[in-house]
């Protein structure tokens, strides 16, 4: 059935999220009865630590129910920003919006920064231009960080880190042809989603250099910062220079496996968080209240059992590169996230398709990243599952 609705011009720029799509297609062919080893999730697979359930129950006893202030209680705003002091960040409460997730955290920042072309200048296929501001992505990146420039209005230019093995360092030359006075936004994920790279304190400050030079804001994506393995995480607002024109974004879904509870933030100045916290109050309003009860715990008493999924994690990605090593797949693997990109036939599209089909593995094309010729695994899933994963796509001939 056609309806009589208007769309804007704004929904008609993007594509749901392919990684959902895939994930959604996993779990009705499991409802159907198949037995799918499902790698293309972005979660955790572990429960949220008891203590930090418990956190949530007792303020739900304890009646917090209402609207909190919009920005986020007090007491957890002050647990983000001596959080943020731990690494490196000179930040205070003030400086502090929680939001529902960090997807809200990132949607807000792109809002508030990006700014639409008039549309006066229609491309050859006839929609309008969307000449806006200049975002500059690192690809493989995040799928929703396209979106969310799009739904603003921005226009994208993006710099491929695949040739590097998806390191930002060897690339810096690459950036700094694609930075220029026209550039608004430049996002930075580290670890990152979908190949896990952690960059290096010499790419970050590569990227220092640039936002100086021309006068870029920087958004540091910093969610995986506690999965990492054989590397250091350094925030990109705590080198010299960066303190005023990155926006830091975190959240506790990846960290204390929090996905379903919805809560994260962003921290920049206090004169970004008057402009964007007017958009949280006319949207969101605040976060949901005992979840920030909750989220305080989190922030307290959990260094164990992060460190504990940290481990498995780290397990399930040797266990991975040594199974991938036996079948001679070359994967460029990362110190960081739960995910890596391995390499597959250039149409990615019709390898996932074969592999859910064929294999009953689920995994992501690449191309959803901008990464044609990869598919993304995550290895948020038992050791037995993955290697079973492993095993079906071998006799199916997909490695
Ligand atoms: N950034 C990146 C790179 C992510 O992978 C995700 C989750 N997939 C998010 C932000 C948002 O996570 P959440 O909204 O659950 O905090």
């Amino acid at each position: 059935m056609t309806d009589a609705y208007d769309y804007s011009d704004r929904i008609g720029r993007v594509e749901p999220s392919a990684t959902l799509a895939i994930s959604n297609l996993a779990a009705e062919k499991e409802a159907e009865g198949a037995d799918i080893v499902d790698l293309s999730v972005g979660e955790p697979d572990f429960d949220t630590p008891a203590n930090v359930v418990e956190a949530g129950k007792d303020a739900l006893d304890a009646g917090h129910t209402g609207y909190t202030s919009s920005n986020g209680i007090p007491p957890l705003k002050e647990a983000i920003a001596a959080k943020l002091r731990g690494t490196g960040i000179d930040a205070s409460a003030d400086e502090v919006i929680v939001t529902p997730g960090g997807k809200q955290a990132l949607y807000e920042v792109f809002q508030t920064l990006i700014d639409g072309g008039d549309g006066s200048h229609p491309s050859p296929s006839g929609t309008s231009s969307h000449s806006g501001d200049e975002v500059v992505l690192l690809d493989p990146a995040w799928v929703s960080y396209e979106a969310m420039a799009k739904l603003a209005g921005g226009s994208l230019s993006r710099v491929d880190l695949a040739p590097h093995g998806f390191q930002l360092e060897p690339a810096l030359d690459d950036l700094a042809e694609a930075v220029s006075a026209d550039t608004e936004l430049l996002v930075v994920n580290s670890p990152s989603n979908p190949t896990g790279a952690v960059f290096s304190e010499a790419a970050l400050e590569g990227v220092r250099d640039l936002a100086v030079e021309h006068d870029i804001t920087v958004i540091s994506d910093e969610i995986y910062e506690r999965i990492v393995y054989d590397a250091d995480h350094v925030s990109l607002a705590s080198l010299d220079g960066m303190a005023d024109r990155t926006i830091t974004i975190n959240g506790f879904s990846k960290a204390y496996s929090m996905t379903g509870w919805r809560l994260g933030y962003l921290h920049a100045t206090e004169e970004f968080v008057g402009q964007a916290g007017k958009l949280h109050s006319h949207s969101v309003s605040c976060a949901t209240n005992f979840v920030q009860h909750a989220g305080v715990e989190a922030l307290a008493n959990t260094d164990e059992s992060v460190e504990a999924m940290r481990e498995a994690f780290a397990e399930r990605r040797d266990l991975l590169v040594d199974l991938f090593d036996a079948h001679d797949v070359d994967v460029d693997v990362g110190d960081g996230a739960f995910y890596m990109m391995i390499p597959v036939d250039s149409d990615d599209q019709a390898w996932c398709e074969a592999a859910i089909e064929e294999a009953s593995v689920a995994c992501v094309p690449g191309s959803a990243f901008n990464a044609p010729g990869f598919a993304r695994i995550s290895y948020a899933a038992s050791e037995e599952r993955l290697r079973e994963a492993v095993d079906r796509l071998v006799s199916n001939d997909l490695l």
